[in-house]
C-alpha cells in the first residue's frame, strides 16, 4: 500500500506540471466517472495547488473544487512526458490530465472525488486523520494526545496504522520506525512510554521524507530508506544478529516485522 512518503512524492513530482496552469484537458477513462462530467465542470480552472495529507493527495482547482484521491492498496500516480509508453494499461486509467508537455496520470484509484472545498474540511474521514507526519509543521505532542486517547491495550504496531493516530505511515515505515526506536511493535500502547512513541515517529519521519525526496537536512542518515526489518523475516538483524520475525497484527493482520534481539 502507497504510504505518505510516495503520495508525498507524487505531489512534488505533480505540482510543478499542474499548479498555476489550467489544463489543455481532463479525462475519466473510468466508465464509473462517466455521468460526474469532471472533464466539463474543471474545464477552464486554473489548478491553484496540488498537495498531499497522510496518504490522500488533493488537486485544488479555483472556482472551489477538488479532486481528491486516495490509492489504497492499488493505486498509483505518474507523470509522463506527452506519448511516452505508460507503466500500466490505460485501461486502468482512472484519471488524465494533459498540461504543457506532461500527462499526469491516476491508475487504479478506488477513491478518487470531486469536492468542493469546503466539503473537505467538513468531510468526517478527512477531519478525523490525526497529525500529517510528513507536514512541516508535525507536531509530536498533537500526536501523542491521539495516540493516548486511543485504546491503550492495543499493540504501538498497530495503532501506528491507525490514520487517526498520525496521517501518513503504512505497515513499512511501522515496522522500521519501531525497530528504529528500539520499540517492540506487539507492546501494549499503554507500556510504551512517550518519549518512545514519539521516538518512532521521529525515526521514521526523515526517512520517509528522503523516500519522498526532500532534500535531507544535514546530519540524515547515510542510507535513510534502508529497510532493516521490513520483509527480512528469517534474515539476521542487521544491528544485534538475531533473526528477525514477521507475523500478522491487528483487525486488518497486517504482518509486522520485528527483532527479538534488540526490540523490546
Ligand atoms: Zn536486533
Amino acid at each position: 500500500m502507497p504510504e505518505g512518503d510516495t503520495i508525498l512524492r507524487a505531489a512534488r513530482r505533480i505540482r510543478p506540471v499542474l499548479e498555476g496552469t489550467v489544463p489543455d484537458e481532463i479525462r475519466t477513462p473510468q466508465p464509473r466517472h462517466g455521468p460526474d462530467r469532471w472533464p466539463q465542470r474543471l474545464a477552464g480552472r486554473r489548478v491553484t495547488s496540488v498537495d498531499s495529507y497522510g496518504k490522500h493527495l488533493f488537486l485544488r482547482f479555483e472556482g472551489d473544487l477538488t479532486l481528491h484521491s486516495h490509492l489504497r492498496m492499488h493505486g498509483a500516480w505518474a507523470v509522463y512526458p506527452r506519448g511516452a509508453r505508460w507503466r500500466r494499461s490505460p485501461r486502468r486509467a482512472w484519471l488524465v490530465v494533459r498540461a504543457g508537455g506532461a500527462e499526469v496520470v491516476e491508475f487504479d484509484g478506488p477513491v478518487l472525488e470531486l469536492m468542493t472545498e469546503s466539503r473537505t474540511r467538513f468531510d468526517q474521514r478527512l477531519r478525523a486523520l490525526g497529525p500529517d507526519l510528513l507536514a512541516d509543521d508535525f507536531d509530536p505532542d498533537a500526536f501523542l494526545a491521539r495516540l493516548r486517547a486511543d485504546d491503550q491495550t492495543r499493540g504501538i504496531g498497530d495503532a501506528l496504522l491507525d490514520q487517526r493516530n498520525v496521517a501518513g505511515i503504512g505497515n513499512i515505515w511501522k515496522a522500521e520506525g519501531c525497530w528504529g526506536a528500539r520499540v517492540d511493535p506487539w507492546r501494549r500502547v499503554a507500556d510504551v512510554s512517550d518519549a518512545e512513541a514519539v521516538a518512532i515517529v521521529a525515526d521514521a519521519r526523515p526517512r520517509m521524507l528522503a523516500a519522498a525526496g526532500v532534500p535531507a537536512e544535514e546530519g540524515a542518515a547515510a542510507e535513510p530508506t534502508a529497510r532493516h526489518v521490513y520483509k527480512r523475516a528469517g534474515m539476521p538483524c542487521p544491528r544485534c544478529g538475531a533473526t528477525i520475525r514477521a507475523r500478522g497484527q491487528g483487525e486488518d493482520n497486517r504482518t509486522t516485522y520485528w527483532c527479538p534481539g534488540c526490540q523490546r
